[in-house]
């Protein structure tokens, strides 16, 4: 049998495997997607035929990234997705592909591969792949030449770190390319520019070089070559379809769960904090809140009622344990919250292998309760804290981490004079967020 964290590794490595050929030549239908994922789910949980497991939350929450609290299991409608909008990608930079002159020929021949419809009686394929480029409308880029290929209002060609499109909409008919605002001598016409475009967007437009001769490419940002990749694309899907909501603290919840999955703690362990911070674990009042018919009160003091904080932190037989540890007199006065409120408040008062050995402590006691439960001999507070520090000693002492030492005697990289006959340049770039322009820097020497 696998451990949750090893079936963790199986489904990623496996599973989603499996059907990313069918995936990426046409859009598998929802009701597949549901019944693949629950199997996934049900593999995970470790749901068999006969012992159901409870699964403390949806499938989708699992396919989060590891930094919103998820675990990043790939959800397959927008893998699906993100493979379609790789076959659309290829229309537009290999145009000369057997598929590409069909499919041109069928549904897009006075128009480009972006603007093309989707008629209602259109193949499957042709339909996978519309669907598909709503993620290259969602995520690409122009880059702008000379201004007949973009869309002044449809398409996003400013170069600004966020908000690509126009912040007002210019009186002009749909569908108009941007070569309708540029002079026959490859300038913009300033005048029009100002009539027609918000004074934001004036000195971003300013800002870009007009090229006559060089058609306009749709580049995708997120890839240092601009080329599209399935990963990047799979997060642009996932917040298209997803709306995620963006709350104030995120960037604090990022840092917290960032600080979780880097602990240097076996992966079980640290997906058992990752449980215990959701309070995802089948503490008493926990299951009764499933609908399941237990009795609520504890086990080992047989006075409170189970809850996860109860098991883990508040009854007085786990205190008993806690009060052996060392550093527990700076945590002696924590108020009983939830799990994820001690966990935060552990965190503040710890340093970061104090917080780790909490984290092992908590794994233990959950072990040990577990023991109680399947009528297991269980341990005292000395014989389980003995027994953890041995099995998985502090990373402190297991690993040596030589790499800011490594760093010191690193001599910087020296420039090297090129071969005769060469150039080398050296170049920098950089930039201010949210303002126009760029500063760059080359030097040319030989
Ligand atoms: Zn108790």
């Amino acid at each position: 049998m696998f451990s949750q964290a090893g079936r963790e590794i199986l489904i990623k490595a496996v599973v989603q495997a499996i059907p990313s050929y069918a995936m990426s030549c046409f859009r598998l239908p929802k009701k597949l997607i549901k019944n693949l994922h629950s199997l996934a789910a049900n593999f995970w949980w470790g749901d068999t035929k006969d012992n159901k497991k409870l699964h403390w939350c949806t499938w989708d929450k699992l396919c989060k990234p590891k930094e919103e609290g998820g675990l990043e299991f790939w959800s397959l409608n927008e893998f699906n997705q993100a493979l379609l909008a790789k076959q659309g990608w290829r229309l537009i930079y290999n145009p000369q592909s057997l598929l590409a002159r069909v499919l041109k020929n069928s549904y897009y021949p006075n128009v480009s591969f972006m603007e093309a419809g989707c008629p209602p009686g259109a193949s499957c394929v042709w339909k996978g792949i519309c669907w598909g480029r709503k993620i290259l409308q969602e995520g690409a880029r122009w880059r702008i030449g000379n201004g007949r290929e973009a869309r002044v209002w449809e398409d996003k060609w400013i170069p600004r770190p966020s908000g690509t499109i126009l912040l007002k909409k210019p009186e002009i008919e749909p569908q108009t390319k941007l070569h309708y605002f540029i002079n026959t001598d490859g300038q913009w016409q300033i005048d029009k520019v100002k009539k027609h475009f918000h004074e934001e967007d004036i000195p971003w437009v300013q800002g870009i070089p007009i090229d006559l001769y060089v058609e306009d490419t749709l580049t995708w940002p997120y890839t240092p070559n601009g080329q599209y990749m399935v990963k990047s694309g799979y997060r642009i899907g996932r917040e298209i379809n997803l709306h995620p909501t963006r709350s104030s603290n995120m960037e604090d919840i990022h840092k917290w769960w960032k600080m979780l999955w880097s602990m240097s703690l076996p992966p079980r362990m640290k997906l058992f904090g990752w449980r215990v911070c959701h309070n995802w674990l089948p503490a008493k009042t926990n299951l009764a809140h499933r609908g399941m018919d237990v009795n609520l009160s504890c086990d080992l003091c047989g006075h409170q009622a189970e809850t996860l904080t109860h098991a883990l932190w508040g009854c007085a037989k786990v205190k008993t344990i806690w009060k052996l540890v060392p550093w527990y007199n700076k945590c002696a006065h924590f108020k009983n919250g939830s799990m994820f409120d001690i966990m935060v408040t552990l965190k503040e008062h710890l340093d970061k292998s104090e917080f780790e050995e909490a984290i092992k402590i908590m794994w233990a006691i959950w072990e040990n309760r577990n023991r109680y439960w399947n009528k297991l001999p269980v341990m005292n507070g000395i014989q389980l804290l003995d027994w953890i520090f041995t099995a998985y000693p502090n990373s402190r002492k297991r690993k040596e981490q030589p790499t800011t030492l490594d760093m010191k005697h690193q001599q910087p990289k020296k420039w090297i004079r090129p071969p005769t006959g060469h150039i080398s340049i050296n170049c920098d770039a950089a930039m201010n967020t949210g303002t126009a322009g760029v500063g760059t820097g080359f030097i040319w020497r030989d």
